[in-house]
């Protein structure tokens, strides 16, 4: 047993984030006791901490505050190096420009473990103990990221990056769909459940499907990925990508989708209707393990067929700022009871701290227009980075705030390491005040300690 006193800061329960605010504890006395299998046994004060637990070893982090760890929804492993990358326009030209090239380099199995220790590292930094990871298309680096992660510790679920077409500046990442639909299984074989056999509700490393985005991949594609997931849903494989972020007309990702494909909207490629017309190919993509980065765009339609799915959204705020691509509007996703988790987007989003996400989201949706303008409650935001991350990763019941019960992931935030924090945080006066500060100020060096699962994560 270990007993870590700090100031308790979490959404408690299983609110969403309209009612995060009735769930937010503040407990500047607290304590968390964690047993010797890294589970929460006692969240709350100090004094109330059981009698048993006396002769547990005190760590105390006061007047540093006790956060759940961070849940980054969506994240490039193979752009680690490549964000504020100038492409010179909006996604398409990005991902030419910048993007495709950088992630060819990851074929090398040197440069690939140095990026897999630099990305690690990343994580430990901004205090991200869970991450939804779109992945490089070459095993060797998937290989080096899995076993990097597995190294130090951290949550992961990831997939190869899937590309069967594309432009010239893509040809290193695609391959014939035979071959792709090869990769993946291997991957899956190989690293899904890999440290808990089986036990897909409480692995820390766990695979997904990833196509980069319907303009990567082909109907035949579509057509294995549906056969493949049906196979592995019932284990917990996820299915990753993008959906509708960027609308330039005619020219952008939305339209060149629904081109390609012949189909009435851009959900229907991952809902197994990707033949023309809207016909149906294969077995739907969508359910309680799938997350679409973005969803931008969406049609009333497409955004009531991810409700009706259990699908969530990982909103990149920071990164739709940086590629022109619009506002995700919150209202009406929130409204339809869609779990909305964030994500930095690295390399897209130049943050990798997900509170810095959560500060764009804040900004974002108060600049937007009405009727989806909100002024977002700060426990909303902190529900968004971290237990909504854990509810889109489908693993809510394992960690994403300190209840009693949960897998002991959190961070030790010390305001004197990062004096702007520790000056915003001295005029408040209020619980909802102090948690905006703490996000809107915090950046990484106030990040004094990382646990997942009750073991201190390092690099
Ligand atoms: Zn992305």
């Amino acid at each position: 047993m270990h007993v870590y006193r700090g100031h308790l800061l979490h959404i408690s329960g299983s609110p969403t984030a309209s009612t995060a605010h009735l769930s937010l504890v503040s407990e500047p006395n607290g304590a968390l006791v964690v047993d010797t299998h890294g589970k929460i046994v006692f969240s709350g004060e100090f004094t109330e901490v059981p009698a048993e637990c006396a002769s547990a070893t005190v760590t105390d982090f006061r007047p540093g505050f006790l956060l759940p760890g961070f849940v980054d929804a969506h994240v490039h492993f193979p752009q680690v190096f490549t964000t504020d990358a100038y492409g010179g326009g909006e996604l398409l030209n990005w991902l030419d420009r910048c993007v495709f090239p950088a992630e060819a380099r990851f074929s090398d199995p040197d440069f690939a473990r140095e990026a897999a220790r630099a990305f690690c590292a990343a994580r430990v930094a901004a205090g991200t103990t869970a991450a939804l990871v779109f992945g490089s298309a070459f095993p060797v680096a998937q290989d080096a990221l899995f076993e990097e992660t597995q190294r130090i510790g951290l949550r992961m679920v990831s997939g190869r990056g899937v590309q069967t077409r594309g432009p010239k500046s893509a040809s290193a990442l695609i391959t014939d769909d035979a071959t792709a639909e090869k990769l993946c299984r291997k991957e899956i074989e190989k690293w899904h459940c890999a440290d808990a056999p089986g036990r897909f509700d409480e692995a820390m490393l766990q695979v997904a499907l990833v196509p980069r985005f319907a303009l990567s991949v082909t109907p035949t594609t579509f057509h294995w990925m549906g056969v493949l997931y049906q196979e592995w849903r019932d284990r917990g494989l996820y299915f990753h990508t993008h959906l509708s972020e960027n609308d330039a007309p005619g020219v952008g990702e939305i339209d060149s989708v629904i081109r390609d494909f012949d189909i009435p909207d851009y959900l229907s490629a991952y809902d197994g209707r990707f033949l023309p017309g809207g016909a149906s190919g294969a077995e739907s993509l969508l359910g309680r393990r799938t997350i679409f980065a973005h969803a931008v765009h969406c049609s009333a339609e497409e955004l009531n067929r991810i409700a009706a799915t259990r699908s969530s959204i990982a909103h990149c705020p920071t990164s739709q700022l940086f590629l022109g691509s619009g506002t995700m509007p919150w209202m009406q996703i929130a409204a339809r009871g869609i779990t909305i988790a964030l994500g930095s987007d690295v390399g897209a989003g130049d943050e990798w701290l997900i509170s810095r996400v959560a500060n764009d989201c804040f900004k974002v949706h108060m600049s937007t227009k009405a009727p989806d303008a909100t002024a977002l409650d700060p426990a909303a935001l902190l529900f968004s980075a971290t237990l909504a991350g854990a509810r889109a990763l489908d693993m809510e019941s394992l960690f994403g705030n300190l209840d009693s019960g949960k897998d002991a992931d959190f961070i030790v935030v010390d305001p004197a390491l990062w004096p702007p924090l520790e000056r915003s945080l001295s005029g408040v006066t209020d619980v909802s005040g102090l948690v905006f500060s703490l996000l809107m100020s915090m950046r990484e060096p106030a990040i004094a300690r990382v646990f997942v699962r009750g073991a201190v994560v390092s690099t």
